[in-house]
């Protein structure tokens, strides 16, 4: 959430600072800013809404400048505004800031403030922080005023609780850009003699060939010559300086006309790279180096905790069919941020399993770090390498699905699902599955990326189907088992982009109030693809029928049963239950794009929502 992007260098600031901000607007788009040092003094522009409105604002009006921050927004404290737009300028206006994240005890600070003179111009938490260091400033004692704004900064910081990763500059000090983390993402951009600061990768890749993660605690200032990290905590030691990742670059649409689209077509490829190199024919297994586990190590573990968020929890709960059903091996799925909080019983044989596509998801971070607290070993499935996630874990298994660029989460989520089922492969091998199912499992999952392409050929039909149902304003959908993931994860991309209402349920779970919904106007879903539970969907759909409510199936090809009761059927081709979910939620994933289309709404950037959720 939040997109914060600073440039320091040789070139104008002001547009790579929008060219990044461009590039970050999935991360936060309801205001976003600039700030530029030009020599003597700051100008900072912000504008409420999209980016575009802020390059609206400033024209043909080139600030000057080789040095700047900016920052595109996802409002947690104060309203979408000009005034609570970022950057915030400390009381005597030569500091300027960038936050994303939330300081917890901002009011007390702000009291403080007010008592000592201080005037606000926003009511947001982050412009406490830009007077607090201004305020720390001016009262330094330092001559040098790089060392007094440092200091300043780093007096600041220990005062303040809750989560952040800022950049700042002052005008007193120039050819400075600092910026800081702690629980918020920034990676520090190295280019020829230029830097930058960006709270995500993909928007430093055009500009810059190495990059550096920055850990919680850590402290870079940059100066035209030299960057320098120090760490403010002391359990953080040194920082690696990497090789950009080139394939954080293909974002691109490629001619869609949407990422949401896009990426939806992209899932027969990143499928693909989901078990590339991860199955072993010979020994029919999957192979995932990543865990750093030896066998010994996997047959110790007694129950599996999964943890997510949103499309994450989803994947965890289909994983947890998944790993029961082939590996015997308990499984329990649980919101990040229930987990973090709560005080579960955990015994050592316990493994958590954190799941989270940006791997910088506030809640699953400090999840993974309470689990890591009680003692317990901690994998990741992750897409962004180099992720706070990702780092924070002893292992795991990374998803190579490119950037996710649409807010709502598509490939991410078969690719999490595909990696639950090479992990349910890995740990059933180990125990019960016998060579001869390993091989059958092996081979399912290599014809998936040709069956996952099929299914994406019904595209036309579900935009028809969407025309048909879209005056519907409340969708329900039901899955049994391995589906019912499928059915929590259908509704919630539904609720996501079309911003109609809709339910994910346990089909059977109809019956103990859910039916009392059912009218002429409320259209059910049903996944039921020929598995052990399919009779039993059959005559959860009879019920509704016989109260009149629409039913739209998601069944298997051939099936010519479902038809007569369903009034719209879509086939997918015939898979083992535990795969079908990967092909099951395709249609979904359409079916709520389309309908949003048709409704009109901004598929890629819905209301109220951002990318990558950096606060709690
Ligand atoms: N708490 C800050 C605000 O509301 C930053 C939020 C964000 O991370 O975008 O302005």
């Amino acid at each position: 959430m939040c997109g914060i992007f600073a440039y320091l260098g040789k070139k104008k600031a002001q547009p790579i600072l929008l060219d990044g901000l461009k590039r970050l607007e999935y991360r936060g788009y309801d205001s976003s800013g600039i700030a530029i040092f030009d020599g003597t003094k700051i100008e900072v522009v912000k504008k409420k809404g999209r980016i575009s409105e802020l390059i609206h604002l400033l024209g043909k009006k080139q600030l000057d400048g080789r040095v700047g921050i900016s920052h595109t927004r996802w409002a947690t404290h104060g309203i979408p505004s000009d005034e609570n737009a970022h950057p915030h300028f400390d009381q005597l206006r030569h500091l300027s800031l960038v936050h994303n994240g939330v300081i917890e005890n901002y009011q007390l600070l702000k009291q403080r403030l007010i008592n000592l003179g201080h005037t606000f111009q926003s009511e947001t938490d982050t412009e406490v922080l830009a007077h607090l260091i201004g305020h720390y400033y001016e009262l330094g004692k330092e001559d040098d005023p790089t060392a007094r704004l440092i200091q300043a900064l780093k007096r600041s910081l220990k005062e303040i609780s809750g989560t952040y990763g800022i950049a700042l500059i002052h005008s007193e000090v120039p050819n400075l850009l600092v910026g800081a983390r702690r629980g918020s993402p920034l990676v520090l951009g190295i280019g020829n003699e230029e830097y930058f600061l960006s709270s995500d990768v993909t928007a430093i890749c055009p500009y810059a060939h190495k990059v550096v993660y920055l850990n919680d605690g850590d402290l870079v200032t940059i100066s035209s010559e030299t960057f320098d990290i120090q760490s403010l905590n002391k359990t953080n030691n040194g920082f690696e300086i990497r090789d950009v990742d080139q394939t954080e670059m293909s974002a691109s649409l490629k001619g869609f006309p949407h990422y949401m689209l896009k990426e939806i077509y992209d899932q027969p490829e990143t499928i693909r790279n989901a078990f590339r190199g991860r199955l072993i024919q010979e020994e029919a297994t999957a192979k995932l180096g990543g865990l750093n586990m030896s066998p010994q190590e996997l047959l110790r573990i007694e129950r599996i905790q999964v943890i997510g968020c949103g499309s994450a929890r989803h994947a965890g709960i289909v994983g947890e069919y998944l790993i029961e059903s082939l590996a015997h091996i308990p499984v329990e799925v649980e919101f990040s941020s229930e987990f973090r909080y709560k005080n579960s019983p955990m015994d050592r044989h316990t493994v958590v399993i954190a799941v989270s596509q940006s791997g910088e998801t506030a809640d699953t971070l400090a999840a993974v770090k309470e689990a890591k607290r009680k003692g317990l070993k901690v994998l990741g499935i992750c897409n962004r390498v180099g992720s706070s996630i990702a780092r924070e874990t002893e292992g795991g298994v990374f998803m190579h699905a490119g950037p996710e660029i649409a807010v709502a989460a598509t490939k991410s989520f078969t690719s999490q699902v595909l990696i639950f089922t090479l992990l349910a492969l890995l740990l059933g091998r180990l125990r019960f599955l016998s060579a001869r199912e390993g091989h059958e499992i092996v081979e399912a999952i290599e014809a998936l990326p040709d069956q996952v392409a099929e299914v994406i050929k019904l595209d036309p039909q579900v935009r028809e189907l969407a025309k048909k149902y879209a005056h519907s304003k409340r969708f329900l959908l039901f899955g049994r088992q391995f589906q019912y993931g499928v059915a929590l994860e259908g509704a919630l991309k539904i609720k996501e982009v079309s911003y109609c209402s809709a339910e994910g349920n346990p089909s059977a779970e109809l019956k103990h109030g859910i039916i009392a919904l059912i009218d002429q106007f409320t259209p059910s879903i049903f996944l039921c693809p020929k598995d052990g539970v399919y009779d039993k969907n059959i005559s959860n759909m009879e019920e509704i029928k016989a109260r009149g409510g629409p039913i739209i199936a998601i069944a298997t090809e051939k099936d010519d049963l479902v038809s007569k009761v369903a009034d719209e059927v879509l086939y997918i081709p015939n898979a083992q239950e535990y795969l079908c979910p990967i092909l099951t939620v395709i249609p979904l994933q359409l079916f709520a794009y389309h309908l949003a289309i048709i409704l009109g709404k901004d598929v890629d950037k819905p209301r109220n929502l951002a990318k990558s959720v950096t606060v709690e």
